[in-house]
């Protein structure tokens, strides 16, 4: 159980989320951030160049080193995988929450996170996701409680924070097929729900087709990058425009604002650039997370690729505005050493997506593996002039293009229809 103080810190963060942090101009926040940082590195002039970059290989080669427990990664990680094994997901490790990332690619991330830090988290979150009419019945005692609907491929200590008399919350395990769930849902018709992109639009096409009867208020995307055809999708069926919730193993890294635009998460992180293009519009974060005591996120950086926007948003959050999280670097792939973004490809595809449900795409040595689902007979045309125009802008020649039945992903995996196997290798 939290303890008063802790509720209170919970409570402060909300607050200071929801109504705090006003910046008149962003050389304001570049400057409280500094002042931040100075503060947890306990110097007054920073010289980051002295500090190494580092990776998650690197944090989890010297894991004890990087938590003020001093605990090992095997404790770590055995406590996480008992908890995944045995679906119960309480157990705590030294009064820390233990959780395994969804490690998408290489090794298995594993995250501690202190009670006090748990709360702060969702203070935060729903401090930036909760529209006013949630709060509002978040906040009234004769309504009944927020129900938020969890999809999610693990119930974690993370998430069971949220929980009190005003909030509900329900758990659906990825792990089960998703139509066991449906029933449920409709029992329990949630306010808020939350899921990764690619299960919230399996719900969405089950609310088209009429399988599926639910009216959330809100609709969150976490744990996968939203694209504008998935969301296209959502608003469609659920009459809601998602919200989008960028975090990782390491930290809340950003969200959308009411305008529905992606924000970093500077007022608790502080975002260094690793340019990926020229043009300086594509960058790897490195992150410093200066609100973190249990587990230090210092130089850390992500294979993410992120992708800013062209115009700041003003909503008055002065924080960066991304255009999306693109994926992972695996996402990007390369043909002569010209590289083509995951959002090149995803335009390309989208140009010929009402030839076909869902698609996937592969980079091999023998060139490009795209599977369809559900093809119309003019499919695999389609495809095919939109990449020869892609590659033609790229002054590249089109590799060769297989086509491959429709896999669906694993149950609980994540979706990733873009991916370099010469990357990997
Ligand atoms: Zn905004």
């Amino acid at each position: 159980m939290a303890t008063r103080r802790e509720q209170f810190a919970a409570l402060a963060a909300f607050c200071r989320t929801r109504w705090g942090y006003r910046f008149g101009n962003r050389t304001a926040l570049l400057r409280w951030q500094h002042k931040r940082l100075s503060r947890m590195l306990r110097t007054r002039t920073l010289d980051w160049a002295s500090l190494p970059v580092i990776d998650k290989a690197t944090l989890l080669a010297d894991f004890s080193s990087y938590n003020s427990q001093g605990i090992g990664l095997e404790k770590a990680l055995s406590a996480a995988k008992q908890s995944e094994r045995s679906r119960d997901f309480r157990p705590e490790l030294a009064g820390l929450t233990v959780g395994l990332s969804s490690g998408t690619s290489g090794k298995q991330g594993v995250f501690l996170l202190s009670s006090r830090e748990r709360l702060l988290w969702a203070g935060t979150i729903l401090a930036r996701l909760l529209s006013t009419e949630s709060l509002r019945q978040l906040v009234q005692p004769w309504r009944p409680a927020l129900r938020i609907g969890f999809l999610l491929r693990a119930d974690s200590n993370l998430y069971n924070t949220v929980r009190s008399s005003r909030v509900s919350f329900d758990f659906y395990d990825l792990l089960e097929p998703l139509e066991d769930h449906l029933q449920k849902l409709e029992q329990r018709p949630p306010d808020l729900l939350v899921g990764p992109a690619s299960v919230l639009a399996e719900l969405a096409r089950q609310q088209l087709n009429e399988e599926l009867h639910i009216t959330p208020r809100q609709l969150i995307s976490v744990a996968e990058e939203l694209d504008d055809a998935t969301a296209e999708l959502l608003e469609r069926a659920f009459r809601v425009r998602p919200a989008q919730v960028y975090q990782a193993t390491e930290g809340l890294l950003g969200f959308s604002c009411r305008r529905g635009k992606l924000h970093l998460n500077e007022q608790h992180v502080f975002f260094e650039k690793d340019w990926l293009d020229a043009e300086h519009t594509r960058f790897s974060p490195i992150i410093t997370d200066f609100t973190r005591s249990t587990q230090f996120i210092l130089r850390y950086r992500l294979d993410d690729v992120l992708r800013l926007a062209d115009h700041p948003c003003d909503c008055g959050n002065q924080a960066l505005t991304l255009a999306a999280v693109d994926g992972r670097a695996d996402a990007v792939l390369s043909f002569d050493g010209v590289k083509l973004f995951p959002d090149l490809i995803r335009r390309s595809m989208a140009l010929a997506s009402s030839e076909f449900d869902d698609w996937s795409l592969r980079q091999r040595e023998s060139g490009l593996l795209i599977a369809l689902k559900n093809p119309s007979a003019a499919a695999i045309a389609s495809v095919r002039r939109e990449l020869g125009r892609l590659f033609d802008s790229h002054h590249l020649a089109l590799p060769t293009l297989t086509f491959v039945d429709w896999q669906a992903p694993l149950p609980g995996a994540k979706l990733r229809r873009i991916f370099s196997q010469l990357a990997a290798s």
